[in-house]
């Protein structure tokens, strides 16, 4: 298991339009770019703190698993991102030490990254997701 670098921290919002001034004016980080993700219905906004990147993300339904995050924990940090490269087979390697994964198939997420999360249960109550920057900006699956 090779993990690159911390990819980003994923952050859980009622509302990136009220949580964004925090992060753009008081702590005065490059503001990335927001954009849709449909299949988890969250809307996510990427800011850069040095080689890191922290990602708001706002629930766009009830049904969203951010939206269930927020109600039972409240705003707050909500996963944390390891970069990694051959997602799939770093997926494999978990799995052999009987870690537990949400997505056994890697799914694309913001930006167009290949990503799988790790389930808390097997982590020590940390929800990790694995992330792959492909040099693919568009174009779903
Ligand atoms: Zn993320």
């Amino acid at each position: 298991m090779r993990v690159k670098k911390v990819d980003h921290i994923g952050i859980a919002v009622r509302s990136i339009e009220k949580a964004l001034p925090f992060y753009t004016e008081v702590l005065g980080l490059p503001f990335l770019g927001i954009e849709e993700v449909e299949s988890e219905q969250v809307k996510v906004a990427f800011l850069q703190a040095g080689e890191a990147k922290l990602e708001l993300l706002e629930p766009l339904s009830p049904e969203s698993a951010v939206a269930t995050f927020i109600e039972k924990r409240g705003e707050g940090i909500h996963h944390v991102a390891l970069g990694v490269e051959d997602i799939t087979e770093r997926i494999r390697e978990l799995k052999e030490h009987g870690i537990r994964m949400i997505q056994e198939t890697p799914k694309r997420g913001a930006g167009g990254a290949l990503v799988a999360f790790m389930h808390p249960k097997s982590t020590g109550g940390v929800l990790y997701e694995l992330c792959e920057r492909t040099n693919q900006t568009e174009g779903h699956q």
